[in-house]
């Protein structure tokens, strides 16, 4: 059974997916946040075993213990294609620190659509560029991983480099499609169903 554990991490408490079967114990880390202490503890109080790190985006809330993360589980990093030239730059990342540590350079680059198979379950990634261009969320059978497109009762702000609330508006048009039993992960706050936001959330209304 697939199980999701969140660990909240940093200043702007922002949430760590823990995406792991129950009975294998394997892993997938969404978005390790700032505080990768938090997230290896978690990880080795449970004896959960980690098999990839994904971005959401390249914004440091999200990502800023990356290399930490990897380097201690010896796993590879994934982020779609188009968020690169954020990850890696400390001004578009929005990081006053990145230059001072070493920045995580991803193994595996995602496409749009794409498939991502691992050992315990196979996800979607889903381009859905507004909150920063190379923004996605993580498709899972019954739960859609948000990372700052979508939270609860909101969306994503795209006053940001590389933003765009034309963008976030398509994207999310093609979220409110999806069928309204699935649990919404965002990247900030509590978790949501699509059926909820369908309901309140101003940008899903028609
Ligand atoms: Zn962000
Ligand atoms: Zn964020």
């Amino acid at each position: 059974m697939i199980k999701v554990k969140k660990v909240v991490s940093g200043g702007l408490k922002e949430n760590c997916y823990l995406v792991y079967n129950s009975e294998s114990l394997q892993v997938a880390i969404v978005d390790p946040g700032e505080d990768g202490e938090k997230v290896i503890c978690e990880i080795k109080t449970h004896k959960l075993k980690p098999e990839l790190l994904v971005n959401t985006h390249g914004h440091y809330d999200h990502t800023f213990s990356n290399e930490q993360i990897c380097h201690e589980f010896k796993i590879p990093l994934a982020i779609h294609k188009d968020e690169l030239e954020i990850l890696i730059d400390s001004k578009k990342s929005l990081s006053l620190v990145n230059s001072l540590r070493t920045i995580k350079k991803p193994e595996i680059l995602f496409e749009d659509n794409q498939k991502m198979k691992l050992s315990f379950t196979t996800f979607i990634v889903l381009h859905t560029p507004g909150h920063t261009k190379g923004s996605i969320c993580l498709l899972f059978e019954d739960f859609l991983i948000t990372g700052d497109t979508l939270f609860a009762g909101t969306i994503g702000r795209t006053d940001l480099k590389s933003g765009s609330h034309e963008e976030i508006l398509k994207s999310i048009s093609k979220i409110k499609k999806m069928i309204p039993s699935l649990i919404i992960y965002p990247g900030h706050g509590s978790r949501t169903t699509l059926a909820n936001e369908l309901r309140h959330n101003p940008y899903l209304i028609n």
